[in-house]
């Protein structure tokens, strides 16, 4: 698995880069983290950040073969060191995607590729 082919086929640009791959439950899961240097704050523009923590967003992509594929992404949880914002930082994703819907199987995000 590579970066670019995570450019490539999932739509995904700069702002985040690739962690790892997980199997789980007959689905792909790639884990992308937020690049260091999207990091910054959005009231001073400082780049001395303190992370506070993460969350993650769980997004449907394109399946390959028949499995289910989903994008996880990084949420880092931040205070600015210079002015005490805090702040959370999520690059955008590709428009094709859309949020994960528990229970539905049926994908209209499904393409001939
Ligand atoms: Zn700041």
């Amino acid at each position: 698995m590579s970066q670019s082919l995570l450019y490539h086929a999932f739509g995904v640009r700069e702002g985040y880069e690739y962690r790892e791959t997980l199997y789980e439950g007959g689905g792909v899961r790639f884990v992308l983290a937020v690049r260091p240097d999207w990091i910054k704050c959005p009231a001073c523009g400082s780049q001395e950040i303190n992370r506070k923590g993460r969350r993650f967003r769980e997004l449907q992509t394109v399946p390959i073969g028949l499995k289910p594929v989903f994008l996880v992404t990084e949420v880092p949880k931040c205070q600015c060191a210079a002015c005490g914002k805090r702040f959370e930082v999520s690059p955008p994703l590709p428009r094709r995607m859309s949020p994960t819907h528990a229970g539905s199987k049926r994908s209209s995000m499904t393409c001939a590729a």
